[in-house]
């Protein structure tokens, strides 16, 4: 619309970005893609974190999601930057959950945050602390869920569904569970063999993410799920219309300070202050999406 109608408003460059603000984590996820960056030394002081986010907010961003690593472990330092950044973008926090109580989700709120995103890859908590590597990570991502609902602060809950979930039992009783959690909205992702499944047979077959698809229209439609808060499934999308966004209106800075298209896809295409020092992005080119 904004090629049809004029107009003076300022028009966002990017939809959203992705960045790790840290390094550090306390998980040891299976399909983490940061791992071959965890816990090393910090890449950017907060200063220069707060300088690349005004940096990007100038060229008109409109929402950020703050990762890593486990961006709560620089909590005191990820309120300054979102209470110090221009009020025009949102901010959301992707965690696994650790150390997110109701008193650090209310800190979020009262510095402007918008929501978060807590990750949730199995409804057994058991299998959830094999997966994420950390004998707690059921009991961090559920305290979170219900500190981040009861600051009012927005819920999302993500899964990263495997091949063994793959399946509409699976799905619809994850469903069931994130929603009496309070989240606001699902979000479902394949797995991809980045990071630490680099190398490793992790994507879904066709049988499997036809499975997924079937799901996710029913789980979505049918009048028997209307309780169930809505699922966001880019994969059905990007399988149709391609990937619209990645290296476009949204890429990845890594922990180390690499620009990717996307988390999942890694390209490390240039290191985002080179970028940001130049006044346009001439010679700089954010790769697009390899699968679609
Ligand atoms: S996936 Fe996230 S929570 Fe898990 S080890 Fe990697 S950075 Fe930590």
């Amino acid at each position: 619309m904004n090629k049809f109608v004029p107009h003076t408003f300022a028009i966002n460059s990017y939809q959203q970005v992705n960045f790790a603000i840290t390094t550090k984590c306390p998980m040891r996820c299976e399909h983490c893609f940061e791992w071959d960056n965890l816990n090393l030394h910090e890449t950017f002081t907060k200063d220069e974190l707060k300088l690349i986010i005004s940096k990007l907010q100038a060229k008109g961003l409109a929402h950020l999601s703050l990762s890593g690593g486990e961006p709560m472990v620089r909590f005191n330092e990820m309120l300054e930057l979102i209470r110090d950044a221009d009020r025009s973008t949102e901010f959301w926090v992707l965690t696994s959950g650790f150390n997110l109580d109701l008193s650090r989700a209310q800190k979020l709120k009262q510095a402007g945050a918008t929501g978060v995103i807590v990750s949730l890859d199995d409804i057994n908590a058991e299998k959830h602390n094999i997966f994420r590597g950390h004998n707690q990570a059921y009991q961090f991502a559920a305290l979170a869920a219900n500190a981040t609902n009861q600051a009012g602060l927005l819920l999302a809950i993500s899964v990263c569904v495997l091949r063994e979930n793959a399946n509409a039992d699976f799905l619809t009783a994850h469903a069931e569970a994130s929603t009496a959690m309070g989240a606001d909205f699902i979000q479902w992702l394949e797995p991809k063999a980045e990071g630490n499944y680099r190398g490793k047979d992790v994507i879904l077959t066709m049988e499997q993410i036809s499975e997924m698809e079937k799901a996710f229209v029913s789980l979505n439609h049918d009048a028997r799920y209307r309780h169930i808060a809505p699922i966001l499934y880019h994969g059905y999308y990007q399988r149709r219309l391609g990937c619209l966004s990645a290296g476009k209106s949204s890429f990845y800075v890594d922990s180390r300070g690499m620009v990717h298209s996307c988390p999942f896809c890694h390209s490390a295409d240039f290191q985002i202050m080179d970028w940001l020092n130049n006044a346009d992005k001439k010679g700089k080119k954010i790769s697009a999406c390899p699968s679609y």
